[in-house]
Order: C-alpha cells, then sequence, then structure tokens
C-alpha cells in the first residue's frame, strides 16, 4: 500500500532525474554541497536504507536511497536528518546523503492491520526468547496465561519463547514459574515492524522511532 502511495508521489516528472553509485563522494566530515573534492566508487550506499516521515513527522517506512533522493528532486519531500559527510550527486547536483526525509504533503495512510500469527509474533519480539533472550534456540509461541488457566490468543498474551524455556515453564504462569518477561507483550504497529526492517537502525531515527 505504501509502496503505490510513494510510486504515484514520485511518477511524475521523473525525466532525467537518474543516479550512478560512482557519484557518492565522501567528504571527510564536510557535509556542505561543495564539499567534495573527489569522487570514488561506492557502489551499494544507493540501496542504503532512508526512513520516510510524513508530513506530521510519523514514521511512515523506510525505503532506499535512490526513492528518498528521487522525493527530495521533485520537491516532494526535504532532507531531516543526512549521513555524517556524504554526498550524493545526481546528474550535475549534489545534495547531502540523506538519512531520513520528511513528505512535504500529509499522505493519509490506510496502514493494515497487523495480524496476530506465530510470524508476527517471532516479528515482534526480534525472535528473541522472552524469557531467556536467546535467539539460537528453536523458538515456540508461549501462552504467557497458559489456555487451560483462560488464557487468550492475544498480542498481550503470546510471546516468543525457546523451546527450553517453554518446557520449563510448562502450564504455569510466569509468576508460578519464577521466570519473567523480558518486556511486557504488546500489540505492533507499523513503527514496531519498521525497526525490522533493517537490521542495525540508525542512531538519527531513533528519535522519530519513539525509542529515546
Ligand atoms: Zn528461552
Amino acid at each position: 500500500m505504501f509502496g503505490r502511495l510513494l510510486r504515484n508521489l514520485t511518477k511524475r516528472p521523473l525525466g532525467r532525474i537518474f543516479f550512478t553509485t560512482s557519484n557518492v563522494f565522501d567528504t571527510g566530515g564536510k557535509s556542505n554541497f561543495s564539499a567534495y573534492r573527489s569522487a570514488y566508487g561506492c557502489p551499494g550506499r544507493l540501496n542504503a536504507k532512508v526512513l520516510i516521515l510524513n508530513q506530521n513527522y510519523e514514521p511512515m517506512s523506510v525505503v532506499n536511497v535512490k526513492k528518498a533522493i528521487t522525493l527530495l528532486f521533485l520537491g516532494k519531500a526535504e532532507l531531516i536528518e543526512a549521513q555524517n559527510g556524504q554526498l550524493v550527486r545526481a546528474v550535475s547536483v549534489a545534495m547531502p546523503f540523506p538519512s531520513i526525509v520528511r513528505l512535504s504533503v500529509f499522505v493519509k495512510v490506510p496502514y493494515k492491520k497487523i495480524i496476530l500469527s506465530r510470524k508476527n509474533i517471532l516479528r515482534r519480539d526480534g525472535h528473541r526468547c522472552q524469557y531467556c533472550g536467546r535467539a539460537d534456540l528453536p523458538l515456540t509461541v508461549d501462552h504467557v496465561i497458559p489456555v487451560s488457566r483462560g488464557g487468550e490468543d492475544s498480542w498481550e498474551n503470546l510471546v516468543c519463547a525457546c523451546v527450553r524455556c517453554n518446557n520449563k515453564k510448562g502450564d504455569r504462569t510466569p509468576d508460578e514459574a519464577m521466570m519473567s518477561l523480558r518486556r511486557k507483550p504488546m500489540r505492533p504497529n507499523h513503527v514496531t515492524f519498521i525497526r525490522h526492517v533493517v537490521g542495525s537502525l540508525d542512531e538519527r531515527w531513533k528519535p522519530y522511532l519513539f525509542l529515546n
């Protein structure tokens, strides 16, 4: 859905705008437009991730840098945060390498409801056991309050648990088993999943993803 909205935004005068990976510059800390001196190839950087904020600063999605630059060039977005000291050059213009951009107009996004599924529970919990924190053991989904005790299938009652912890806990509540959860399980929203799109999170994004 977001992909289509973004395509609509970038559909128009794409015309002569194109980017080459050899046009990425490292300015050694300087980040103004005229700072670049020597160019050297940096393949792959144009696949770097950029956080897109809606006009009201709400985080919307993560796109590759190419798409973000297209939005900037078309005046559909403004630069909020740049990567330190790096420039990207398209045709004859150079600009700071974007890290966060903000759309100039508010886009109403009908976010899809995230369905309650095993896969989404594991994604929400970062594929990490919520009792012991390990990620290297086979994972299961555990009912915090067991079904036999009236526990429901809900975002608040299902967590990712390794086989070992799940067996150890058995048919008991966390209190009875003296096993505490690393964090309170909650219904995820689209921001939760933005965090998972990228492996390591750009420090600059954290305030916008409400992680500070
Ligand atoms: Zn565990």
